[in-house]
């Protein structure tokens, strides 16, 4: 569900037209809808909420902690801040970006396999949740760092479950030889051996086996072992007060299997890992951000070769503002932003002036035939698009729009030319006043 539509023929957002947004900040950028982010995390939220057997012992609903890798504009974490929702961080960036944002520090949670002894610093100064310890090496940094500001870090440590799942091998995050987390075996060792340590505090488990998972089954099996872990702990004598359940929950890219409904979600872990006495924590990432946003691209013109016959679609934007089809082959619907007059359809590569072969959008797309100035949107486009933008090929970042009904803010302006090349001083030995190439061109 999104708040993306067609009306009188042209894509709208919340009401404002992507065209007046195009006219007035320019080509490539992004829009975000408010009303979407904050009705995913509603219903997500709210889902897990309505399970008794997910409450805590002191009743609290699980933590919901929007996983910031996601989409870290200040704006949209604002948004979500102001509806409820907590942070799941992995620097000291995001933690900082999360408190400017309203975030209260006790929803923060800090992830990551290689936060640096400041960041873990700052993140105990800042008095947040828990970190969530990956490896051995970080859990003795955590314990001297804790030691040196005389601290107690609570902490829970990821268990890397053995189950792999996800859209593409670049997001499974759960297998044995990827390097999230530790095995079960390791982690009780680590857990029991820290529990007698005076600054660390081990307060539960955490696991988190992938991202864009359409099927609940590899999550089904991830939460059963959990379950089994935190038993297998409390026997020892161990106390568990924390149960992390990760993100990872997919979301719909128009040619994939519908992913399973937050209801569904929500019951499936409540009767796998319901009723542990624990406070529960999930961090949903893409599942709030990617429906919420699209990128707005004009087309720069059509080029058909002769040779081939193959008609290349060149756009405005490229692999620097939307880097997932090049990074994971993902699938991005692209619509055209006034609807066509006619059913005329082409067969299309969709490209982006990148000098790169891999700043391909898509292959053979069937789009409705579309001419030079023209705009399209790829949707679904507001988890993982932004914040992996760059600058290569001396691309100005996209901008970024946040609407809200019926109005618009720019939220992180596109730098001006000017802008960038101020951010590249120049060595004192290489003065640009009156330098010239010491050997003339001939
Ligand atoms: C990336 C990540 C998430 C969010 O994943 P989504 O697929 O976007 O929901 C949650 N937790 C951890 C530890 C992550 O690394």
């Amino acid at each position: 569900m999104n708040h993306f539509d067609y009306q009188d023929g042209e894509l709208h957002c919340e009401g404002v037209s992507l065209t007046e947004i195009a006219r007035e900040v320019g080509t490539p950028v992004y829009v975000y809808s408010s009303a979407t982010l904050e009705r995913h995390y509603t219903v997500f939220a709210g889902a897990l909420s309505t399970m008794p057997a997910l409450r805590s012992p002191k009743e609290e609903a699980p933590l919901v902690a929007y996983a910031m890798k996601a989409n870290s504009n200040l704006a949209v974490v604002r948004t979500l801040a102001l509806a409820g929702c907590g942070a799941d961080t992995v620097s000291e960036g995001e933690i900082r970006k999360a408190m400017a944002a309203g975030i209260p520090a006790e929803r923060i949670v800090f992830s990551g396999v290689g936060k640096t002894d400041g960041e873990m610093a700052f993140a105990l100064k800042a008095g947040i949740y828990q970190l969530n310890v990956e490896s051995r090496p970080e859990l003795d940094r955590l314990a001297r760092v804790a030691a040196s500001l005389n601290m107690i870090a609570p902490f829970v440590i990821r268990i890397n479950p053995g189950v792999g799942a996800g859209g593409h091998a670049k997001i499974t995050t759960g297998g044995a030889k990827d390097k999230f987390g530790i095995s079960a075996e390791e982690a009780l060792k680590l857990y029991a051996e820290a529990s007698a340590h005076r600054n660390l505090a081990p307060v539960g488990i955490a696991c988190h086996i992938g991202s864009q998972i359409t099927d609940l089954t590899p999550m089904q099996a991830a939460f059963s072992r959990m379950r089994g872990w935190v038993e297998a702990l409390r026997a020892e004598g161990l106390s568990v007060e924390r149960l992390d359940l990760g993100g990872g929950l997919g979301v719909p890219y128009f040619n994939q299997p519908t992913p399973p409904n937050p209801a569904d979600f929500a019951e499936m872990a409540a009767l796998t890992v319901g009723n542990l006495g624990v406070r529960y924590t999930f961090e949903p990432g893409r599942l709030i951000a990617a429906n919420a946003g699209v990128l707005v691209s004009r087309v720069v013109h059509v080029h058909e070769r002769s040779d081939s016959g193959q008609k290349f679609l060149v756009l405005d934007a490229a692999m620097n503002d939307l880097l997932r089809p090049a990074l994971y082959d993902a699938y991005h619907d692209i619509r055209p932003v006034v609807q066509p007059a006619n059913d005329d359809a082409e067969i299309y590569d969709v490209v982006g002036p990148v000098c790169e072969t891999g700043d391909t959008f898509t292959r053979d797309r069937q789009l409705p035939r579309l001419r030079a100035g023209e705009l399209v949107a790829f949707m679904t486009a507001g988890a993982y698009g932004a914040v992996m933008g760059s600058e290569y090929n001396s691309r100005p970042l996209a901008p970024e729009v946040l609407v809200r009904d019926g109005r618009f803010a720019v939220v992180r302006p596109r730098p001006s030319y000017d802008e960038m090349i101020a951010r590249e001083p120049l060595p004192q030995w290489l003065e640009p006043k009156g330098l010239r190439p010491r050997v003339a061109l001939a």
